[in-house]
Formats: C-alpha cells, sequence, structure tokens
C-alpha cells in the first residue's frame, strides 16, 4: 500500500529534477549519501539512546503509513465507482484497508455525478489526523520518564522557560521531541515562516511568564535569578543547499540565520525597551540540516548573543565523543564548546554552555536515528507534508514532514506563512489535482468564559478567509479544511466543529 506513495515521492523528485536539479547536484548528493551509508555500517555512537530511537521510529512509521496508504485505497475504491454495489464495496475497503468507516455523503449518487475524489481524499486525511490527535493526547506516545526533572534541569542552566520558533517548514515539526530530544510540554513552540517569528507574540508572552512568577511563582520564584531563553531554529539542505533550503529565505542558509537573528535581537531590544530596570532575555541561534537532522549551534558572543559565523556543528561533537565514557558526556562536550570559542567560558555564559551541551548530547542519538534508519540521509530531503496546519496549536504534531504550520491568529496579518504553505502543496497535490488538505485550528483555555464559542468564531473566520485569498483553488475543491477548536487547559483531543467535506458544506465541487 505504501508503493503508491513512494512512486508519487519518486514522480515528485523527478518533477523537481527536470526544473532544477543539475547533474552536479545529483552527483554531490550522491556522494553525500554514499559518505553516510559507508558510515552507517559501524556500530551506533556510545552516547546514543537505542532504546528511544526504537520507540521513536515505531511511532513515526505508524502514523505516516496511516496517512500515505490513504492515496493507494482510494485509487483502488475508484475503480469500483459504476457498480451497483459500490456503496458497500468502498466501506469495505474503507474499514479494511483504512480502519475508516467513509462518509456516505460522498460516496451516494455516484451513477449520477462523478465521485468527488479529492474530496474524500481530503476527509480520508482529516479523518486519520483525528484519529492521530486522539491517541496522542490519551495514550501520550511521546511522554518519557524524564520528563518529570526537565524543569530543574532548565533551572540549573539558568532559565525558567524555553521559547522555540522553528520554521514551519514541515521538515522542522519533529524539532522538539526528535532532533532536540526535549519534552514537547517542557519547550514552548510557535512555528513561522523562515523562523521570522511574530515579535509582538513572544513580547506577550514574555509579559505572561514573568506575571505568572511574580503572582504565582510558577514555574518559580521572580526572585530566582533564571532567564526567559528565546531559540529561533533556521534550516539548510547540506546535499542541496539551493533547492532545498527554507523556501521563505530563497534557499539560502546565510540569509535564513540572519533573518531569524534579527528577530531575535528586536524581540530581545523590546523586552529591555518595555520593561527597563535590568529586564532581559536570553537567545539561541540553532540551524538543522533537513537531510540528516544534524544541528549546528551558534556560540554566544562576549555579550552572550549567539553569533552568526561562530557555531559548533553536532557531527563534530558525535566524532568527537566516539569513544566516550557517558559519564564524562557533559564535561567533554561543554570542553570541545569553549575550545570552539574562549569568550564561551566566561561565568557569565556558564548556564548558556550546559544547555547547548545538552542539546548537542541529544542530538547525537537523532544523528545515530537518521543513520541507523534512513541510510543517514532522509529519502524525503524535500517537502513531503501530508497537510497543512493554520491556526493556534498543534501540540500533538511532533513528526517531520507530517504538517506545514501557519502559525497565525488571521489570515491577513501572517499572509506570507499561509502562501508559503499552498505554494509547497500546489507542487505536492494540486498540481496532480488533488486538494491541500487543511487543518484550521483554535486552542482556547476552557477556564476562560466564553472562550470556546470565540474559538469556534476564529475558525470559521480563518476558513472564510482562506475561501477570499484562494477563491480559484476553493472553487475548484483543491483546498478543503477541516475545523477544529481544542480546551488546552483539560489535555484533551480536538473537537472537529466544521468544515468543507461535511455533508452540505462549502469548498468543494457540487
Ligand atoms: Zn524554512
Amino acid at each position: 500500500m505504501l508503493a503508491g506513495r513512494q512512486k508519487r515521492a519518486g514522480q515528485l523528485g523527478q518533477a523537481r529534477s527536470n526544473r532544477v536539479r543539475t547533474a552536479a547536484d545529483v552527483a554531490r548528493r550522491q556522494r553525500f549519501a554514499t559518505g553516510n551509508v559507508a558510515r552507517l555500517r559501524s556500530d551506533s555512537h556510545p552516547l546514543t539512546n537505542a532504546a528511544e530511537n526504537d520507540a521513536l521510529h515505531a511511532y513515526e512509521s505508524r502514523s505516516k503509513a496511516a496517512f500515505d496508504k490513504i492515496e493507494p485505497v482510494l485509487k483502488e475504491i475508484a475503480q469500483y465507482q459504476h457498480d451497483n454495489n459500490f456503496v458497500v464495496k468502498a466501506q469495505e475497503l474503507g474499514r479494511l484497508l483504512l480502519s475508516l468507516e467513509l462518509p456516505s455523503h460522498l460516496l451516494e449518487n455516484t451513477w449520477i455525478a462523478p465521485l468527488d475524489m479529492g474530496k474524500l481524499y481530503a476527509w480520508c486525511v482529516f479523518e486519520t489526523f483525528q484519529l492521530f490527535a486522539d491517541e496522542f493526547y490519551s495514550e501520550k506516545p511521546l511522554a518519557q520518564k524524564s520528563d518529570a526533572g526537565f524543569q530543574g534541569f532548565i533551572e540549573s542552566c539558568g532559565f525558567h522557560t524555553l521559547d522555540f520558533s522553528p520554521c514551519a517548514d514541515g521538515r522542522l515539526a519533529h524539532t522538539i521531541s526528535y532532533v532536540l530530544r526535549l519534552p514537547y510540554k517542557g519547550v514552548r513552540r510557535k512555528s513561522y515562516a523562515g523562523a521570522m517569528f511574530d515579535v509582538e507574540d513572544s513580547l506577550q508572552k514574555w509579559v505572561e511568564v514573568e506575571h505568572k512568577r511574580l503572582s504565582e511563582s510558577i514555574p518559580n520564584s521572580a526572585s530566582e535569578p533564571t532567564r526567559y531563553l528565546k531559540a529561533a531554529v533556521y534550516h539548510y539542505s547540506s546535499s542541496l543547499p539551493d533547492q532545498e533550503g527554507c523556501a521563505a529565505h530563497g534557499s539560502d542558509a546565510v540569509k535564513a540565520a540572519e533573518g531569524a537573528m534579527s528577530r531575535l535581537l528586536a524581540f530581545q531590544q523590546g523586552v529591555q525597551n518595555s520593561f527597563c530596570c535590568g529586564a532581559s532575555i536570553d537567545l539561541m541561534l540553532i540551524g538543522i540540516d533537513t537531510d540528516n537532522d544534524v544541528i549546528r549551534i551558534h556560540c554566544p558572543d562576549t555579550n552572550g548573543n549567539p553569533d552568526g559565523e561562530n557555531y559548533i556543528d553536532a557531527q563534530e561533537v558525535y566524532d568527537a565523543t566516539r569513544h566516550a565514557n557517558p559519564g564524562d558526556s557533559e564535561r567533554v562536550i561543554s570542553e570541545l564548546i569553549a575550545q570552539k570559542n574562549p569568550a564561551i567560558s566566561s561565568e557569565f555564559n556558564k548556564g548558556l554552555v550546559k544547555f547547548m551541551a545538552r542539546l548537542l548530547f541529544n542530538n547525537i542519538s537523532q544523528i545515530d536515528y537518521v543513520r541507523n534508519y534512513f541510510n543517514g540521509c532522509y529519502s524525503d530531503i524535500g517537502h513531503q507534508e501530508r497537510f497543512i496546519g493554520m491556526g493556534i496549536g498543534f501540540e500533538e504534531v511532533q513528526l517531520r514532514n507530517l504538517t506545514y504550520f501557519a502559525y497565525l491568529k488571521t489570515v491577513e496579518q501572517n499572509a506570507i506563512d499561509v502562501d508559503v504553505g499552498i505554494m509547497i502543496f500546489t507542487g505536492l497535490n494540486i498540481k496532480r489535482g488533488l486538494p491541500a488538505p487543511v487543518v484550521i485550528r483554535y486552542d482556547y483555555h476552557g477556564n476562560v468564559p466564553g472562550a470556546r464559542a470565540r474559538a469556534v468564531a476564529k475558525v470559521e473566520c480563518l476558513q472564510q478567509a482562506m475561501m477570499a485569498r484562494f477563491p480559484q483553488q476553493t472553487q475548484q475543491g483543491l483546498i478543503q479544511t477541516m475545523l477544529v477548536v481544542r480546551d488546552c487547559s483539560a489535555d484533551n483531543s480536538i473537537e472537529v466543529v466544521g468544515g468543507s467535506t461535511q455533508p452540505g458544506e462549502v469548498g468543494g465541487r457540487h
């Protein structure tokens, strides 16, 4: 059943190669991949958590398989659409192969009008996403035993809050749980195209966090000398740097790093200018090679801010600690960081170095994850997202290339994030006549009166704005939507409140 998706990936790759790849690019990629495969045959790194890797891979594989079998199964179902007992046959196949009860309103009357396969496809993606989210909140497949001590660890590094903004690209959606191996509940994650995060949004979060520290001593008392850490995560592709880097920065890694850095500095300046009396935050700039998940962390300069040109690469750390004793790992990695930049050894940066060492240590497991399960380089080095997630929320999406995020409150204010998403899905789906499935989402706090009703109004409003921004695709049924809300105070799963694939809804061919 996966053959269709792989074939599709191959076709997409072929289409791209006709357009942008040169023979030199392909040769370079082959050399790159061959080198990794050769290294792969050796044993795993002594610092790698093999059991965690196995569990993460099992979760990733089965979650993605559920999405990837939709297209081949629907192709099979399509063959029977003119049969007398089509609805019965389609339901049988849906139950057997997708574990889904297909919607009768999309299966009936196929003797009059052709089956709306695009809408049925989107419905299956949405239903699969709902099952995926339900499992995430009920079974907690990514929870780790070590999560409980995480807040104590970050406070020992001098921080009380971690606020990360990766690029919205789906190839970074697993940044927290996989690439950096941090507990998703312990890190605020808000994704933006090009990691160009909303400074005002972060400022608002900072005020909220500091207020809670003052009034409730949560997560710790305001008298503790800890700081708010804001990190931006950009990305690049080492094998195809000019084609598979960050779409929002024209595939230019330097521009991606500079763009993210400019937002970090603006946020820091914003905090200092708005709240004097020594108020400040710490900054971190991280790059991810989306081919193999190797990170680079920019070293702090003498002011403690990330140095755009000086960074430590996790592959160097991986190689240098190849025979390290796990008990010495933190010291060895800290020494490597200090060698890289003497400015870093000052007392001022001690906590930051400790945190950097932890991230580099954790990334060693992820480097082996890609080496062991993907031959050292993902086969889908480009976009292969299964749907767009738009709005506020999506804590449950911690997997690579599953979702393109557009974190926004209004389509108009974050139009670039939405446009990049539709551009990506034009290449993945729309060009082939398949719709872009868009999950429109708004999380709310159920303890605030009227919050759910406002969240529902918000997703309806976002849906209208999407239809207005992309009228042609909407008219042709090439953008399909599902509207969901979630009470994030109750730790419940998502609640579906509407969408274009529901009976009698707009957003498709009629
Ligand atoms: Zn990007």
